[in-house]
């Protein structure tokens, strides 16, 4: 098992700063964003028109009780089937070799906040306005 010190993923207090949901809409559809809305583990496309809203999900890579914490580096779209599933087993047992290195290198990239909230905002202009 790695040291605290080695994960940026893990609470060094687990349980004392987590505060219910921390995340704001915002930085949710920042994660989607980021995550092409795809499930970070099968892939499925989570955008196409058949898949059911409520089988959208976050999943927490480090679970909430394992002292991981709500912030962007530990956060991964998942459909709703990938994230019951994998229950908490560590994430890199639960996701298939190719998908480990997709979600490491999709963790490391920042949330573009901006774009979110401007998508969100409904005020992205048409090609009429431009
Ligand atoms: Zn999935």
């Amino acid at each position: 098992m790695r040291s605290q010190k080695e994960s940026p993923m893990r609470d060094p207090l687990p349980g004392k700063r987590w505060k219910g949901n921390e995340i704001t809409p915002d930085e949710q559809f920042a994660i989607l964003l980021r995550g092409n809305w795809k499930c970070a583990y099968c892939g499925v496309a989570m955008d196409d028109p058949d898949f059911p809203a409520r089988d959208v999900t976050i999943d927490h890579l480090v679970p909430r009780k394992e002292g991981g914490l709500t912030v962007p580096e530990n956060l991964v779209p998942a459909c709703r089937t990938c994230n019951s599933r994998k229950c908490h087993r560590p994430w890199q047992d639960y996701a298939p070799g190719g998908a480990r290195v997709r979600i490491e290198r999709q963790v490391a990239q920042p949330l573009n906040l901006a774009l979110a909230k401007l998508v969100r905002s409904g005020k992205v202009p048409t090609d009429e306005q431009l």
